[in-house]
C-alpha cells in the first residue's frame, strides 16, 4: 500500500522560485510513490496576518502556481484547510492531551511574540496542535520538511503518541521525508527567498519583470569595477546559475575571477536561464488562469475527498476519548 503525505503551505499568494525549488518540485515528484494531500492553510495564516482581505485571492494564485507546476487533482488531493473544517474539531481535542509548557518552549512561538508583541494570540500558542491536526486528520505518515522544519514535525510525533497512549492506537506517528534542497537565498544575497522580505522572483512574473528582478541583485560588494576580479563563492547570483545555468557553473566562476565578465552580462544570463526554464510553467498558467472556476472546482473536489478521510477519523478519535 502507498504512504500518505501531508503537507501544508501558508497562502502567501504568486509562489517564487525559492518556494519551486524548496518544496513544489518535491510535492510533484512525490506524487508518483505516495498518495498525497496538499493543503492551502488558511487558518494558520490568521495567527500572523493583520488582515484577511486578499486571502482568498492569494489562495487561488497560489493554487494556480501548484497546478501550473505539475500537481496533478486526478493523483493528489489539493485543498483549502478551513474547507475541512473538522481539523478545528480535531485541535480542540488534541489539545487536551498537550501540556501547555510543550507549546511555550517551541523556538518559533518565542520568536513570533518577539516580533508581533502586539498580538501575542492564542492562536499562536496552538499553532503546533493544529500543524498536528493537519497531519493526523488524514492519517498521513509521511510529511516532507526541511532541516529547520524537524522540531515541529518532532512535537507533532509527540502529541500523537501521547493521544495514542492515553485513549489507544489511533494516529500513525507521521515520519520526516527530508528534503535535501538548501534553502534558496533571495535577491539580497543574505536571507532565506521571501515575499515578505521582497528578496524574490516570482515565478509568474513577466520575463521582462524577471530580468529587472534581477538586476537588483547583490552580487560580490568587492567588484567596483569590471576590472575588479570577483569571488562568485560569496555571489547568490552565482548560487542561482546552478540552478538554472547549471552546465555553466565553472565557467562563469572562472570569468569573475579573471574578471572577464561583468555582473550586468552575468545577471542577464541569469535571467535567460530562468525565463527559458519557467516558459513552460507560465504558458500552462495562463491556459489555467483563463479556465473559469478551474481553481474553485479543483478545491471543492479536493474538500470534498478530505472531508471523507477526516469524517472518519473524528468518528474513531470521539469513539476513544468516549465522546459518542
Ligand atoms: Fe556574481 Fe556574476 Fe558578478 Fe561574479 S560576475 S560577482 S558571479 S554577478
Amino acid at each position: 500500500m502507498k504512504g500518505r503525505v501531508f503537507s501544508g503551505a501558508r497562502p502567501t499568494g504568486r509562489q517564487h522560485i525559492g518556494n519551486y525549488l524548496g518544496a513544489i518540485q518535491n510535492y510533484v515528484k512525490l506524487q508518483q510513490d505516495y498518495e498525497c494531500i496538499y493543503c492551502a492553510v488558511d487558518i494558520h495564516a490568521l495567527t500572523t496576518l493583520e488582515g484577511t482581505e486578499n486571502l482568498k485571492e492569494n489562495i487561488r494564485e497560489m493554487m494556480l502556481d501548484w497546478l501550473a507546476a505539475g500537481l496533478d487533482p486526478e493523483k493528489s488531493i489539493l485543498f483549502v484547510q478551513s474547507h475541512v473544517p473538522q481539523v478545528m474539531e480535531l485541535h480542540t481535542l488534541l489539545s487536551m492531551v498537550t501540556p501547555l509548557g510543550w507549546l511555550t518552549r517551541v523556538a518559533t512561538f518565542k520568536e513570533k511574540a518577539r516580533m508581533q508583541p502586539h498580538n501575542i494570540n492564542y492562536g499562536l500558542v496552538g499553532y503546533p496542535v493544529l500543524m498536528t491536526a493537519d497531519i493526523v486528520l488524514y492519517k498521513a505518515d509521511t510529511v516532507p520538511v526541511g532541516q529547520d522544519q524537524l522540531p515541529h514535525l518532532e512535537l507533532a510525533r509527540e502529541i500523537a503518541r501521547r493521544f495514542n497512549y492515553t485513549f489507544g492506537d489511533t494516529f500513525p506517528e507521521p515520519q520526516a521525508l527530508l528534503s535535501d534542497f538548501p534553502a534558496v537565498i533571495g535577491l539580497d544575497g543574505v536571507n532565506k527567498m521571501s515575499k515578505s522580505l521582497d528578496n524574490h522572483i516570482e515565478l509568474a512574473a513577466t520575463p521582462e519583470e524577471t530580468g529587472e528582478r534581477i538586476m537588483t541583485a547583490f552580487t560580490d560588494p568587492a567588484r567596483k569595477y569590471r576590472s575588479d576580479p570577483g569571488h562568485p563563492e560569496i555571489c547568490n547570483v552565482w548560487r542561482l546559475h546552478h540552478f538554472y545555468n547549471p552546465n555553466q557553473v565553472e565557467n562563469i566562476a572562472a570569468e569573475c575571477r579573471g574578471a572577464l565578465r561583468g555582473c550586468v552580462e552575468c545577471k542577464e544570463q541569469l535571467a535567460q536561464g530562468i525565463n527559458a526554464a519557467l516558459a513552460p510553467f507560465r504558458q500552462r498558467r495562463a491556459e489555467l488562469a483563463a479556465r473559469p472556476q478551474y481553481v474553485e472546482e479543483v478545491l471543492a473536489d479536493g474538500a470534498r475527498r478530505a472531508h471523507g478521510i477526516a469524517t472518519e477519523t473524528i468518528r474513531e478519535v470521539k469513539e476513544r476519548m468516549g465522546l459518542i
